[in-house]
């Protein structure tokens, strides 16, 4: 069955992608079944975004109950959906409260959601602050805009001309940046977390030290939280940890987690000017803002405030503390806040790993050479943890990646 599938795919689908590991037909809870009937613990979530995992019942009544009653409406008009999850967002993206004059754009991705965030950094900034900046190891999405803002040169390079100004600082390095801030930057975008480069947090206090720089320099704080947001780390936002030292952004992004598998983004302005970064014709969205997104959202949002974000704390932590302590000479450092972590392996073999578990009925992804990302359901028990922590070393065993290289 997954054979025929997987060659139709062949034949049909651009090949953006390689090759699908399994054609995959049902999920439920934090399992997926794929075409021939195997079942496998998804501990990656579809890249950090099932975090309730599979039909959960609370998405699944939302959204059935939306599309019977209005699935879609053009943003000529509004919905009370998409008015109540813009309401919600303002107020889980900052703990104390949003200021005054906060505004919500929605979209459909992550990638748009950063789109709107570098338009709003052009409007903000004019002819005078031409340059934005991001960091080294940076992943912002794949359309142009947010793509000339990912530091990944085989991304990028294909694809020149992209809008200009963008410039790159080294990741973490404060005194870099103190040398690149100045009042011709308009934005500077950061990831608490660098999830594509490997789960890499920022350094403690350099959050600090970018709002202080960022206001010095009247440029824009923007936080992408599109991977780590929306209750991954277990909290709403990672930049809500302690090590974000309580850093108010001028904008965060989301998506993601944010629908559970509903395609849905979300860019939230904050502060007095935020309302008037965007005005009326200058950007816009077909789909965006979508009583069914925002139904699904809602539902999200309803089952972390629900004592899901605790959860996520207390199941992470044991996780990380687990396989960190598995004293296995091929593993070594275990990254990451919450439910979004990293094991660093000794050799470059995680492609390798990856396979070896995926046979064993577990999928994690090989987010580097040689390291594993874990971005599960937010709904994992520890029990079904567990197994992971188990079949790990018969996997690192099946590969030969024992650390004895
Ligand atoms: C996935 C991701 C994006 C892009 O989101 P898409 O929905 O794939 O466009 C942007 N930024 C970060 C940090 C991401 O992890």
């Amino acid at each position: 069955m997954s054979q025929e599938w997987a060659q139709r795919y062949g034949g049909a689908l651009m090949n953006t992608f390689g090759p699908p590991q399994r054609v995959l037909v049902r999920g439920e809870g934090p399992y997926v079944w794929d075409a021939d009937g195997r079942r496998y613990l998804d501990l990656l979530g579809g890249i950090a975004v099932n975090a309730l995992g599979h039909a959960h019942p609370a998405v699944v009544a939302a959204v059935t109950e939306q599309l019977g009653t209005l699935g879609h409406v053009s943003n000529f008009f509004a919905t009370p959906a998409q008015i109540t999850l813009a309401e919600k967002l303002l107020g889980i993206v900052t703990p104390g409260g949003a200021p005054d004059g906060s505004r919500v754009f929605l979209a459909n991705s992550g990638t748009e959601a950063n789109e709107a965030a570098f338009k709003m950094a052009r409007r903000h900034g004019g002819p005078d602050r031409p340059r934005v900046l991001a960091l080294a190891g940076a992943f912002h999405g794949r359309t142009m805009g947010a793509l000339a803002l990912t530091h990944k040169a085989a991304y990028r390079e294909p694809f020149a001309p992209l809008p200009g100004g963008v410039e790159f600082v080294p990741f973490g390095d404060v005194a870099a940046l103190e040398a690149a801030m100045g009042d011709d930057v308009a934005a500077l975008f950061l990831e608490p977390i660098q999830g594509e480069a490997g789960v890499r947090p920022l350094p403690a206090g350099y959050l600090t030290r970018a709002r202080e720089l960022t206001t010095a320099a009247g440029a824009l704080l923007v936080l992408d939280e599109i991977q780590s947001g929306m209750g991954r780390t277990g909290t709403w936002m990672a930049h809500h940890l302690p090590w974000g030292e309580g850093v108010v952004p001028d904008v965060v992004t989301l998506a993601k987690g944010l629908g559970a598998g509903f395609p849905i983004g979300a860019t939230v302005a904050l502060g007095e000017h935020a309302a008037t970064l965007l005005g009326p014709g200058q950007h816009g969205t077909t789909f965006g803002g979508n009583p069914l997104a925002a139904a699904a959202a809602l539902a999200v949002i309803g089952v972390l405030e629900d004592g899901l974000l605790e959860h996520v704390t207390a199941v992470g932590t044991w996780l990380k503390e687990k396989l960190g302590g598995l004293g296995h000479a091929g593993v070594g450092e275990v990254r990451g806040e919450g439910l979004l972590l990293a094991v660093d392996l000794a050799d470059p073999v995680a492609k390798e790993v990856c396979a070896a578990l995926l046979d064993a009925g577990f999928i994690v992804n090989p987010v580097r050479e040689d390291a594993l990302r874990l971005a599960p359901p937010l709904i994992l028990t520890q029990e079904q943890a567990q197994t992971f922590v188990d079949a790990l070393p018969t996997a690192l065993a099946v590969v030969g990646a024992e650390g004895r290289r």
